[in-house]
């Protein structure tokens, strides 16, 4: 049963259930960029986006990566374990794409020789800066112990996501994690969040097109239909037919 509502974030909502350990994570169907500086939506966005999320996150147990995610419940939301997140994005790259990129002045689409791991503060009023290693430790953000854990799982993350994605033709060119630990094992850190076409960079590995939010941060057009052919190709179930460079 959903109770209170205690989150609402750019595309979620969370609401406290019965059950004190169990939280309901409800996808919405807006989308937002550059720090919710642009904002759009497209109808039965937050439905793709959550069963996207829950068939990453039982591919991922399957392979004994633990997340939040309990089962999925009606159109748009999931159960998840209640957890407290750790206040860092965590980003894999295997390919330079977006920030980086930009910032060091180089190409996207430059293959890396193995992949990147970057943190990020979340912090929207400081519009989530990167933050190296030390500065997470030394500013007490995550111990230099969770730091540890939290490159080594986002790396296994990414080679069963690499998996997932090369299968059905997708390159998986970077993505973000978060972590958290349940409230009843403070030891554990576990994925939580969302694993989405909204926090990940997806090409279509033959032609190159995105299928992915950079489509709606670039103004490309197609978002709906790229975020649906993600679901379809992963599900195999039915969807948009995505044409690559077609209007
Ligand atoms: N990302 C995200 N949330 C953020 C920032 C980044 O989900 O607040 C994802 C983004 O979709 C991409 C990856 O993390 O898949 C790397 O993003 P990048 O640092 O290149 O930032 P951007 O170019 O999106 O500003």
């Amino acid at each position: 049963m959903k109770n209170e509502m205690i989150y609402e974030g750019k595309a979620k909502r969370l609401y406290t259930t019965d059950n004190a350990g169990v939280l309901l994570l409800e996808f919405k169907d807006s989308l937002t960029a550059f720090n919710a500086q642009k904002r759009g939506s497209f109808a039965g966005k937050g439905s793709i986006n959550r069963d996207v999320a829950a068939h990453i996150f039982k591919e991922l147990k399957k392979k004994g990566i633990e997340s939040h995610f309990l089962r999925e419940v009606g159109e748009r939301e999931m159960e998840v374990r209640r957890v407290r997140i750790i206040p860092l994005e965590v980003v894999v790259r295997n390919v330079l794409a977006g920030s980086t990129a930009k910032k060091m002045g180089r190409d996207e689409g430059e293959p890396l020789p193995r992949p990147l791991v970057e943190f990020y503060y979340k912090d929207d009023a400081l519009a989530d800066p990167f933050l190296s290693d030390d500065q997470a430790i030394v500013l007490g953000i995550a111990t230099a112990e969770q730091i540890a854990i939290l490159k080594q799982k986002a790396l296994e993350i990414n080679q069963v996501l690499q998996g997932l994605f090369q299968a059905v033709g997708i390159q998986l060119i970077d993505f973000k994690v978060e972590f958290g630990t349940p409230s009843e094992s403070e030891g554990d850190i576990v994925l939580a969040d969302e694993i989405t076409p909204d926090c990940c960079r997806l090409w279509d590995a033959k032609s190159g097109e995105r299928l992915d939010k950079d489509r709606f941060r670039r103004d490309l057009g197609r978002v709906e239909e790229s975020y649906s052919e993600v679901l379809k190709r992963l599900t195999n179930s039915s969807g948009h037919r995505f044409v690559p460079g077609g209007r």
